[in-house]
């Protein structure tokens, strides 16, 4: 009998996503990502992939990722799939771990997976993925111990859920997963969600937006909402129609202050390919109100968490692109329109010095509980 070697690939489930798969032989095929650009058709990105493959057990089969090539910040750039970066794999769909057998040809660039399946389903993805379910299911677990407010409605209607955690006199308000693609953002916040409600709120009060682009985490998108807008741009104009994720998260800061309470802390939390970073709010290079604590945070986390910085502390510049509207980050937009000591960091999806490997589910999580004892440090000192 005649065994056919074809591989079935599929990506019509919740987060997942590729453009268009092209047979190149029996047991090879090339996976072109689907990559999506903004509201004007630049800014294309093309760093997430969730994908299932059905392929005999044990027999080879080779994927090449392909369509790599994008833009940030309007410069454009050979892709973020690198050597650096190569896709995790699990025959579970829950646990997931870095593929070792692969070739990057940076010429093309294309990214050649070579895998022999251990069992014949397997998924493979830029990073573990963390789906809206995953968060229903934090929620669920989470029970009454926190208190959940719906602040509006994404384009597709989802809702936007704010949660509160604890009542200290101190307030925090976390942003997480702001860029769809940036799982390890999500996944810092279940730890950190775990962590404060074991411990009941640690003495402080936390805002926190725990999923700030739902219809881009169900739709298996990169950082744009459905029109096109990044979510962590765009926070100096206000667009209900085309952002109303944005509207509705600065309008629950906005009802916040005016009913005359404090936010003594902002943090969005993202993951880059490479680089690890804390940005501070846009307040004259460090020489401003905020750069004590800036300062405090910054070495909390070096010296006590696993945060392992790939440049020094910083403050960030009052916009991305200086001149162009709609170009501000949420640190530099509520900076500029409340004065609030908003900061964003950065974690790598590459091999981290400090675990000496490239980071996994796991460490999220253990790092998510890290960074609640440490905000709590830095506001509080
Ligand atoms: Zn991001």
């Amino acid at each position: 009998m005649h065994l056919l070697c074809l591989a079935l690939i599929t990506w019509n489930f919740d987060g997942g996503s590729l453009g268009r798969v092209e047979k190149v032989a029996d047991n090879h095929w090339r996976a072109h990502l689907a990559g999506e650009s903004d509201q004007d058709a630049r800014n294309r990105q093309a760093n997430w992939y969730y994908f299932q493959v059905d392929s005999p057990a044990n027999q080879p089969v080779t994927i090449d990722l392909v369509s790599l090539p994008g833009e940030y910040n309007y410069k454009p750039n050979r892709g973020a799939v690198t050597a650096d970066t190569p896709p995790v794999i699990s025959y579970d769909n829950k646990t997931w771990t870095h593929i070792e057998s692969f070739e990057y040809d940076a010429a093309e660039p294309r990214m050649r997976l070579k895998i022999i399946p251990k069992t014949k389903r397997f998924w493979i993805a830029h990073v573990p993925p963390y789906t809206n379910r995953h968060l229903a299911a934090l929620r669920k677990w989470a029970g009454n111990s926190l208190k959940e407010e719906v602040i509006g409605q994404t384009v597709d209607k989802r809702p936007i859920p704010l949660w509160t955690i604890g009542d200290g006199p101190k307030t925090a308000w976390l942003f997480f997963r702001q860029h769809s693609w940036e799982t390890g953002s999500s996944w810092v916040g279940e730890g950190l969600v775990r962590f404060l409600i074991a411990k009941g709120g640690a003495g402080m009060t936390w805002k926190i937006f725990p999923m700030c682009d739902p219809d881009g985490v169900a739709r298996g998108g990169v950082r744009f909402n459905k029109f096109g807008f990044d979510l962590n741009r765009n926070w100096d104009t206000n667009g209900v129609e085309k952002m109303p994720e944005i509207t509705a998260q600065r309008a629950a800061i906005k009802a916040w202050l005016n009913t005359g309470r404090k936010i003594d802390f902002v943090f969005s939390l993202h993951n880059t390919e490479t680089s690890e970073y804390l940005e501070g709010p846009p307040e004259n290079g460090g020489a401003g109100k905020f750069t004590a604590l800036a300062e405090r945070l910054f070495t909390l986390l070096e010296t006590e968490t696993s945060f392992a910085p790939t440049r020094k502390l910083f403050y960030s510049e009052s916009s991305t692109t200086a001149g162009l509207p709609g170009r501000m980050t949420v640190s530099q937009g509520l900076y500029k329109e409340f004065g609030l000591p908003a900061f964003i960091m950065e974690q790598r999806i590459s091999t981290q010095p400090k675990y000496g490997r490239k980071p996994l589910i796991a460490d999220r999580l253990r790092f998510g509980a890290e960074l609640a004892v440490t905000i709590h440090k830095a506001v509080t000192p």
